[in-house]
């Protein structure tokens, strides 16, 4: 055997065990294995379907929900030690190993090439995990979603026999196994085998040359920071602020729109922290829109924050964003998201007031709400398997915590707010009217719990839509067995 399984035993084991980004959860899985290369991840697969071992795969650790670490869980293949990117001139794409991070291909693409991939806006996200998820990220209203871009998928899959195989699907329309890609493009984490490479090149770029294949990295990029206190802020003031965001959005969400190369996200924080904070990431970005954005947002507040502009250097700003927001700091959290198509009305925004000036004993509590739309409402909703192509904002419920005495009520403040925003279509973002269901790289483990999911519409529907039953298939053909599973796994057709 060339692997090495790292059991509880192993001076090393708390180290691997302890990778997740979520402390909300612990596992104590009975063997850990780290890979480097996809032989050894092909021999640790095939020992733990030999030995009938209930297993996941493990790469940055940024899950949001229990799909790794979990009690059931009995292998865990760790494959951050799988890295690699490069341009592959056979498949005339750009390259990347599984085990890469977000930051890493970043750097490379900027530095080799000059060009980036519209990825997530951590560094340390694993692109193993992330890119079947859709993955949006800072650039996505300017470039579409990095999902957009996957030319193939390579996969180690297990078949009737309980063997593992390896396949390469393409988006080729020849490709027997084009549905592969496809559920790649937005298909979800964790479904159909574990990834081993991914390669990555705009739809229509024939030619040859690796600084042509993705977006440009922008020339210009500045951040807009505004910011604040709460201290001289009422009712109406934080009203008027979320209609000026939601009316921004909505007016700038179209395909088409000229202000693709903006981003931004609202920071609605607990009162007691203090202040309130909008971040804008300006790529390639005119200073009409820049200007036009900036008024737009203190339109009739009344009040003065501050605002800040600084030019960066892309990598710069893409390896390490935003430190205040982004900081790597470890704690538990629960995230609720949601995807708006129209913004929140006035009741709503009345509602996010109320538990962040009154639930003051979940001071790690806040809403964030993030411009949507742009390029990647360009995409038709079966082009790939992430169907949410019509929204204008995302919205995030959320709340962090250190010490577990303060769990049950973060969640409880965070499923409140969320159940009550989404009060008229039964707590929850229903796709269709305002809402258009919510995004599977954040995914929500209590859709597909009846106690929280009391709506009637089952939790896939707010993930895949009308993409679910195609995901079936190809969860029946490539995964026979259902050895790859979690909370919000796809079930085989
Ligand atoms: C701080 C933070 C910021 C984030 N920001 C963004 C963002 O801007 N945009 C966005 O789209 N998402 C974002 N996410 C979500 C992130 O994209 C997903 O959590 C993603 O699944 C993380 O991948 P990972 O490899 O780091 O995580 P892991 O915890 O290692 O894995 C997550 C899931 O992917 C599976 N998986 C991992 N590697 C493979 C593989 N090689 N083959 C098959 N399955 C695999 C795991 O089994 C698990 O189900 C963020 C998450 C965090 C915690």
């Amino acid at each position: 055997m060339n692997i090495n399984i790292i059991t509880p035993a192993d001076a090393r084991y708390e180290e691997w065990n302890n990778r997740g980004a979520n402390l909300r959860w612990k596992g104590h899985p009975s063997g850990i294995i780290p890979v480097s290369t996809t032989e050894e991840l092909k021999e640790a697969l095939q020992y733990t379907v030999d030995n009938d071992k209930r297993v996941v795969v493990r790469g940055g650790g940024h899950c949001l929900e229990n799909f790794v670490v979990d009690p059931a869980v009995e292998i865990v293949i760790d494959i951050s030690p799988m890295k690699g990117i490069r341009y592959d001139e056979e498949m005339n794409a750009i390259e990347v190993t599984a085990g890469s991070t977000v930051g890493e291909v970043l750097e490379t693409l900027d530095r080799q090439w000059g060009i980036l991939l519209p990825a997530g806006q951590h560094p340390a996200i694993g692109i193993g995990g992330h890119i079947s998820g859709g993955a949006f990220g800072f650039l996505h209203r300017q470039h579409g979603l990095a999902a957009d871009y996957l030319y193939a998928v390579e996969i180690l899959w297990v078949n009737n026999k309980r063997q593992v195989e390896k396949v390469i699907a393409t988006r080729e329309e020849n490709d027997p196994n084009r549905e592969l890609w496809w559920a790649h493009t937005g298909g979800g984490t964790g479904n159909f085998g574990i990834v081993t490479r991914y390669w990555f090149r705009a739809a229509g770029v024939q030619e040859r040359d690796p600084s042509l294949l993705l977006p440009k990295s922008p020339e210009i990029l500045e951040t807009m920071e505004m910011e604040w206190n709460w201290e001289q802020i009422d009712e109406r003031i934080f009203k008027q602020l979320l209609d000026n965001f939601g009316e921004w959005s909505k007016t700038h969400s179209g395909a088409d729109t000229e202000a693709a190369n903006l981003f931004a996200t609202l920071y609605l924080l607990n009162k007691v922290t203090g202040k309130i904070m909008l971040k804008a990431v300006l790529s390639d970005c005119s200073e009409e829109i820049a200007e036009e954005f900036a008024a737009t947002i203190s339109a009739n507040l009344g009040i003065t924050g501050r605002a800040i502009r600084k030019p960066m250097r892309w990598l710069e700003f893409a390896l390490q964003p935003f430190p205040d927001i982004f900081v790597e700091q470890r704690a538990a959290f629960k995230v609720k998201d949601a995807l708006l198509r129209t913004p929140y009305t006035p009741a709503q925004t009345g509602i996010i007031y109320r538990y962040l000036t009154t639930h003051n004993d979940v001071p790690g509590g806040a809403v964030g709400l993030a411009t949507f739309g742009g390029k990647m409402n360009a995409v038709t909703t079966d082009a790939t398997a992430f169907p949410q192509r019509d929204s204008i904002m995302a919205t995030a419920c959320n709340a962090g915590w250190i010490d577990p005495a303060d769990e049950a009520k973060s969640l409880a403040w965070t499923r409140g707010v969320y159940q009550e925003l989404f009060a008229e279509t039964g707590g929850l973002p229903i796709p269709g009217g305002q809402a258009g269901g919510c995004l599977i790289a954040h995914p929500d483990a209590d859709l597909a719990d009846e106690q929280f999911n009391k709506s009637g519409v089952p939790w896939h529907v707010f993930y895949y839509q009308d993409n679910y039953k195609r995901l079936q298939r190809v969860k029946g053909k490539w995964d026979p067995l259902g050895i790859f599973r979690h909370a919000l796994s796809v079930e085989g057709a």
